[in-house]
């Protein structure tokens, strides 16, 4: 509610005090002195109002004001008034400070708020624990300082506006690993959350290693498995009744040797912690094989199989991981294409690097489905890959070996319309030569 216009009374009580200095003035015949007198007055009130105001505002310990009446009471007033609200204002914002402080503080993961210069401003208690912050010595420290893990160091020089996230060891134990994550906001300001992962690192590591170990055991009795079937197929080939179920034994037997293959082929891309040698691999001698195998695959089908551009640079990189992924990519085309379609394949270089590049007139694949693609046993219609002799794992295996390679996957692909699969490569990786000794592209264009 606005409080009234309080000059009106003012005026009013102004002129209530000068009327008897006024007519003691005239009676006396000393008017003039009257009106200094009156002016003595009136300025002597508002001086030790002003000496009031001034000393409460110092001070400033006393949250009433000092007793005044007429102009100086509604002034007092209305600053006794502004003071209680801030008061409570600043009240309310300490106490929502010290929630948000406490559900931080209470927080298993780290907090950590940074300046824009990457200074720390203030962390709770699993930070301390897990980056081994300590106050107040670290207060108002750069975090590089503290953590001068280089490969931190380096995310945190090419953070980008989204900020990033990091896997590393924790500074106060190394059997500790942290996914660090900063986000920024505000006006360039950054929080860090690092999460305490070496369980769920653990778990991942039991998975590869039961994956890898099942998959090991299981390669040589189903070889055996494989053999005695193609035996049996062959022996029992005059008795149409055992020769079916033989050549249903061998069939499946096959498709569970090729599936432990591929489950050992990525388990090894998976846990290799080496890059892949710098075989010079041939890759316009890769796409004629290629060519071959994949009409081999598709004898029956009659598809049409044609090499459209095989650029004579070569390849730095593991040869029979490149071989497998581009393997991988031709025969998807042949497998997942009906009979009598036409694939492409193409091996072309420029300034960004080389690609390599499976083309089909297929079915094409739903948008939505693309981004799963390189999952394991992904499949976009489950029941009709299988039946295409399909591991499920083809893919994730290309996938796998061009992050070793430095490279990435592309899909471009449209029902009805067919898929390009393109697997790209850095330029780095690229020499003008398969003979020994070869030169890299990069350097000669350097
Ligand atoms: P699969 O062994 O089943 O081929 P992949 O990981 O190689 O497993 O491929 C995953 C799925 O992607 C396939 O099951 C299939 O549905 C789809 N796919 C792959 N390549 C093509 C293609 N060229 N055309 C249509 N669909 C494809």
């Amino acid at each position: 509610m606005q409080s009234p216009n309080p000059w009106p009374r003012f005026v009013r009580q102004l002129l209530i005090l000068a009327v008897p200095f006024v007519l003691l003035g005239v009676i006396f015949g000393y008017l003039w002195l009257a009106l200094l007198l009156l002016l003595i007055v009136v300025l002597g009130w508002h001086l030790r109002h002003l000496y009031q105001l001034e000393t409460w505002i110092r001070e400033g310990r006393k949250l009433d004001p000092p007793m005044a009446r007429g102009i100086w009471g509604v002034i007092f007033d209305g600053i006794y008034r502004q003071r209680r609200r801030q008061r409570n204002r600043y009240k309310k914002l300490q106490k929502l400070t010290r929630r948000y402080r406490d559900s931080a503080k209470a927080m298993p993961d780290a907090v950590v708020v940074l300046r824009k210069d990457f200074r720390i401003d203030w962390w709770n208690q699993a930070a301390a624990d897990l980056l081994g912050l300590t106050w107040p010595a670290d207060e108002r420290q750069r975090i590089g300082n503290i953590y001068r893990h280089p490969d931190f160091l380096d995310f945190l020089d090419d953070l980008d506006a989204s900020g990033g996230v990091i896997t590393l060891p924790s500074p106060v134990d190394d059997s500790i690993t942290l996914e660090i994550r900063v986000i920024r906001y505000g006006k360039r300001q950054y929080l860090l959350l690092a999460r305490d992962v070496s369980r769920v690192q653990r778990l991942e590591t039991m998975r590869r290693d039961f994956v890898a170990n099942v998959s090991h055991e299981l390669r040589t009795p189903l070889t055996v498995v494989y053999g005695v079937a193609e035996t049996l197929a062959e022996e029992l080939a005059d008795e149409p009744e055992l020769a079916d179920s033989a050549r249903l034994l061998r069939q499946q037997s096959e498709r569970m040797k090729a599936l432990v293959e591929d489950l050992l082929m990525l388990s090894r891309l998976e846990t290799a912690t080496a890059p892949p040698p710098d075989d010079v691999v041939n890759v316009a001698g890769l796409l004629q094989d290629l060519r071959e195998d994949a009409l081999a695959l598709a004898a029956q089908s009659r598809h049409e199989v044609v090499i459209e551009a095989a650029a004579e640079v070569s390849l730095l990189g593991s040869e029979a991981e490149v071989r497998s992924a581009f393997s991988n990519l031709v025969f998807n085309a042949v497998r997942h294409t009906p009979a009598g379609s036409c694939v492409r394949i193409g091996w072309e270089v420029n300034n960004s690097g080389g690609h390599f590049r499976v083309s089909d007139d297929g079915p094409g694949i739903p948008t939505h489905h693309q981004a799963r693609l390189t999952e394991r046993f992904y499949r976009v219609d489950d029941g009709r890959s299988r039946g295409r002799g399909g591991t499920g794992l083809g893919l994730a295996i290309v996938k796998h070996v061009l992050m070793r390679h430095g490279g990435h996957l592309e899909i471009q692909s449209l029902p009805g319309k067919g898929s390009t699969f393109f697997c790209h490569f850095p330029k780095g990786r690229l020499c003008q030569s398969h003979l020994p000794n070869p030169s890299p592209v990069v350097d000669q264009s350097a």
